[in-house]
């Protein structure tokens, strides 16, 4: 189990906003966006406001993925004050 990779979804604010397994999505950066974002219109606008897409591994995950997909980052108490 730890040693699996996720790819992780990052908004412009650094706050991560989803992630799914790399193993079902694959090494290419394109492939996860496609994943979180279906439309290429979208990915476009999303590129370019900062939106990015990191592999990272279960230990990275739990440190910068978990707290934000649970809503206890410190992303969210910024943006909620
Ligand atoms: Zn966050």
């Amino acid at each position: 189990m730890s040693d699996r990779k996720f790819w992780i979804r990052i908004n412009p604010q650094g706050c991560v906003e989803g992630s799914a397994l790399g193993e079902y999505i694959g090494p290419l950066v394109e492939d996860a966006h496609k994943q979180f974002t279906p439309r290429v219109r979208d990915r476009r606008r999303e590129a370019a406001e900062g939106y990015r897409h990191e592999l990272v591994g279960h230990d990275e995950w739990k440190q910068r993925a978990e707290p934000c997909l649970l809503g206890s980052c410190q992303h969210r108490k910024q943006a909620a004050s």
